[in-house]
């Protein structure tokens, strides 16, 4: 729709008037979008702008997981918008999830994040690899409002995930699960999560190992929420698995089959925190500018002052061809694109975020006033760095098919 009213109105402008145009919609490249990826931007952002944006400041003050939003996303389809419709999803693209979690992340950044990790996650991989009776126990209630988790990380393996201790041990028609699992995102509000677990150490990532487990299943227990500098009102939390005796009908694909399946997930994983950290970076560039057109010094708009102009530049090319990569790995996933959108725009994010601190002065730094909000998409930016895969991670991963694409490794 908006594509279709930019080209109509182009038609007849000269190159100027077609800059002001694409200004006043406040955002690019959505002509290379399809209709369908266009009603789900504008379907996001009508919401963001309207219920959710208003609502963030006092979120992520008060630390408040945003149970509200999330069932009126829930109601827009977008808890299950790739899941296949007899499961009660929208059946769309990785693309059309991606806009939308850029738009919610630049409203709330705490919402976007647990919906990227709800959907991409979680209700991606049970829609893809699970069973049909997977799908009926781990799905269908998942696109209509329980939320869904995903257990890889421990204490003593984040990046290293081949080397998770959490045991799978098979006992008949059960597997029993013991273990610490750590920083699993919305697992206090959570029902189920794809845990990750080993059958045999020794094997390494060969022994790894995923299962469907409720999370109000005897033996489950969840820690406390971590308190977080950023994605405040989001939550993550410890879980142990004390015992947890699990059908085997809920292990996914065969044992073994873990860690390709957590690389899978992690790839598009990846795709959803590159997208939630655009939409932090549109939302500081955003403040920054509208910053920028009323305040005055030395008698002139800061707009007007080179180096404040020259940020602004910075901020707008930084959004650019983060957005740029995260679409096209959406659109061709593979390791590589859907890494190097992440190293990019997580990185572009924590820039475009400093950068607009720099240009409110001290307002950029004060928890006073309204100016919190600003210094939040700071503190939001720095996590996209981390989660989802550290970004010193996806430059390996960038650098390991560079060279194997060339036969160079
Ligand atoms: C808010 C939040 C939400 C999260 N949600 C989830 C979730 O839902 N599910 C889940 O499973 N996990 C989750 N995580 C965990 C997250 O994925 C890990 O924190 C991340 O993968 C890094 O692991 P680590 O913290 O153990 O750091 P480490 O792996 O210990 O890495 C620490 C640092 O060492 C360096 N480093 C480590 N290994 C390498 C290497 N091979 N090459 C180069 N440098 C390296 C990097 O600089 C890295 O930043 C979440 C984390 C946070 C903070």
């Amino acid at each position: 729709m908006v594509g279709s009213t930019l080209l109509k109105s182009t038609k007849f402008l000269n190159l100027s008037q077609c800059m002001k145009v694409l200004v006043s919609q406040n955002r690019s490249y959505t002509s290379k979008l399809n209709e369908q990826q266009l009603a789900i931007q504008e379907l996001a952002r009508d919401y963001t702008n309207r219920y959710l944006k208003p609502k963030a400041s006092k979120l992520d003050i008060e630390g408040r997981f945003p149970f509200e939003e999330i069932k009126q996303i829930t109601n827009l389809g977008l808890m299950g918008a790739c899941v296949d419709e007899g499961y009660g999803g929208l059946g769309l693209d990785y693309l059309s999830l991606a806009v939308a979690v850029e738009e919610l992340s630049r409203g709330c950044a705490s919402t976007g994040m647990a919906v990227s990790i709800h959907n991409f996650l979680y209700a991606n991989l049970v829609n893809e690899k699970g069973t049909p009776e997977q799908k009926e126990r781990f799905l269908t209630d998942f696109t209509k409002g329980s939320i869904g988790c995903f257990a890889l990380s421990e204490p003593d393996a984040g990046s290293d995930v081949a080397n998770i201790k959490t045991m799978a041990r098979q006992d008949g028609d059960y597997w029993i699960l013991n273990g610490k699992k750590s920083w699993v995102s919305s697992a206090i509000e959570g029902s189920a999560a794809a845990v990750f677990a080993t059958f045999d150490p020794e094997l390494k990532h060969k022994g790894l190992a995923c299962f469907l487990v409720p999370l109000d299943a005897e033996g489950v227990f969840r820690g406390k929420k971590e308190p977080l500098m950023g994605v405040r009102a989001a939550t993550a939390c410890d879980l142990r698995l004390d015992d947890v005796r699990v059908p085997a009908a809920c292990l996914v694909g065969r044992p073994g089959d873990g860690f390709r399946i957590a690389m899978e997930q992690l790839d598009q994983g990846r795709i959803g925190i590159a997208a939630h950290a655009v939409g932090i970076a549109q939302a500081a560039l955003d403040t920054a500018i509208n910053y920028a057109k009323q305040r005055v010094a030395f008698n002139k708009n800061l707009t007007r002052l080179p180096s404040v102009k020259d940020r602004l530049t910075d901020m707008c090319i930084l959004v650019e061809t983060a957005r740029l990569l995260t679409y096209r790995a959406a659109t061709d996933v593979s390791t590589k694109n859907s890494s190097m959108a992440k190293y990019v725009a997580g990185r572009n994010a924590t820039a475009v975020a400093d950068h607009c601190v720099q240009i409110l002065g001290g307002r950029g730094l004060s928890t006073k006033y309204d100016a919190e909000r600003h210094y939040r998409h700071y503190r939001d930016a720095r996590g996209t760095q981390i989660y989802g895969g550290v970004t010193d991670i996806q430059k390996r991963l960038v650098g390991h098919f560079l060279l194997k694409e060339h036969d160079a490794l």
